[in-house]
């Protein structure tokens, strides 16, 4: 069992739950991190139960004292960050003609500068530590792009070009940097879209089914581990054949 902490971000609901609750059954010590504290405890609690560690930290990504504080004490308590988990995203959709500037910059200031933040502040604990593991959630779309989501295709796009980038610049100091990039999952931010757009997307994916967080925390639990550490630089695709 690797003697390890894994900060998630966003890891109240969704995907970032059940990456922080694959992590800590791995043997990973968890640093639970979103806005909604009451919902990271279950997150924790879950984590413990079943066998594993886990504490919670209180993080608002759009705020860069918010992380800088969260990160302090996510190395305070779990000694080190050694895995990071860029996973708290949002989406402000619109057609570009009509978006206001608000809904840009929320998304992307959420979205890729809160990790890129995330990133600066586990940095140099991994560099000392010569080990790391950074691991940013993406998106199909990201890859794809998508009418009506300029602004969260943008910053999915965004977090692509930062993970290929400081997969490069940290290689020497055996930090792997690698990107997830899930096509349609069942979480709460998709089961607002309406039930034709729904079936749409069902129709475009080869496996014909929508995809569960435990499948993109397969993913990132394989990217978090000793048996992933020549991979670097890579987007894996957790999409059901939606694109490839
Ligand atoms: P979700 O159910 O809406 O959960 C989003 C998470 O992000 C929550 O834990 C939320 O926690 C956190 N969060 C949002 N704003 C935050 C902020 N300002 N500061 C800190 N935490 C914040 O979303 P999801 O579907 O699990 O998505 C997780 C990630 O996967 C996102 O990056 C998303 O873009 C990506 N993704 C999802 C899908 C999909 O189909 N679901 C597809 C591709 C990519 P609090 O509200 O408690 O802060």
């Amino acid at each position: 069992m690797p003697n390890r902490t894994a900060l998630v971000t966003g890891a109240s609901r969704g995907i970032g739950r059940a990456c922080a609750l694959a992590l800590g059954a791995a043997g990973f010590r968890v640093a639970a991190a979103a806005r909604s504290l009451d919902k990271l405890e279950d997150v924790a609690e879950a984590i413990r139960a079943a066998g594993g560690e886990a504490f919670c930290v209180e993080m608002d990504l759009a705020s860069p004292e918010s992380i800088k504080a969260a990160c302090a004490r996510a190395a305070a308590e779990g000694g080190r960050v050694e895995v990071l988990v860029n996973n708290a995203g949002i989406t402000r959709d619109g057609l570009a003609l009509r978006m206001k500037p608000g809904d840009w910059s929320a998304v992307v200031e959420t979205n890729l500068t809160g990790a890129f933040l995330a990133i600066q502040q586990v940095l140099s604990g991994m560099m000392r530590e010569r080990w790391g593991r950074i691991i940013n959630i993406t998106s199909v779309v990201g890859l794809a792009g998508n009418a009506g989501q300029a602004n969260y295709c943008a910053s999915k796009a965004g977090l692509i070009g930062l993970t290929k980038s400081l997969a490069q610049e940290l290689a020497s100091r055996n930090i792997t940097v690698n990107a997830v990039a899930p096509g349609f999952i069942e979480t709460d931010m998709t089961a607002v879209l309406a039930e034709d757009i729904k079936q749409r997307m069902l129709g475009a994916i080869p496996l014909k089914r929508f995809g569960k967080p435990e499948e993109v925390a397969a993913a990132v639990r394989f990217l978090a581990s000793d048996e992933a550490g020549y991979i670097t630089g890579h987007v894996l695709s957790v999409n059901g054949g939606m694109y490839m």
